[in-house]
């Protein structure tokens, strides 16, 4: 009788020790996964870009690099980078290779770019662009 008792028990315990550990293992996986990255002067989670030709302006994702323009599909591309300005922390977005770039809020001289996020490119009026908006052949 007490033999036959004793087993249910111990496997129950069992289970949830098992249970325990895959929900645990899950949990450690999870919180590694979603910690956000803080990204450095160099590195965005975008590419901006203006047309040349009808200066839309808008951005992709990362990985993807845009071959023409979403709106008049010229291939004529300029690339968007930001400046910081160490007064006042005003980001002002320009063409890569412009010169020298005035600062929006106190029109100081700005040097040492850095790459805009897509907030901040969207917070200039540029629009996300699919692969297939962008890319000649999309993938
Ligand atoms: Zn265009
Ligand atoms: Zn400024």
């Amino acid at each position: 009788m007490g033999h036959e008792k004793k087993q249910p028990s111990r496997r129950l315990v069992r289970n949830l020790a098992w249970m325990i550990l895959v929900v645990g293992g899950w949990g450690v996986v999870g919180a590694g996964c979603s910690g956000n990255p803080v990204l450095g002067a160099m590195e965005s989670d975008a590419n901006g870009y203006i047309c040349s030709a009808c200066g839309e302006r808008f951005f992709t994702a990362r990985n993807v690099f845009a071959e023409c323009c979403p709106k008049c599909r010229q291939p004529n591309l300029v690339e968007l980078v930001g400046y910081t300005c160490p007064g006042d922390d005003t980001l002002t977005i320009a063409l890569r290779g412009a010169g020298s770039v005035a600062c929006l809020q106190c029109r100081a001289a700005l040097s040492g770019f850095k790459l805009p996020l897509a907030e901040e490119f969207k917070a200039w009026g540029a629009i996300e662009r699919t692969p297939a908006e962008v890319l000649f052949q999309a993938p």
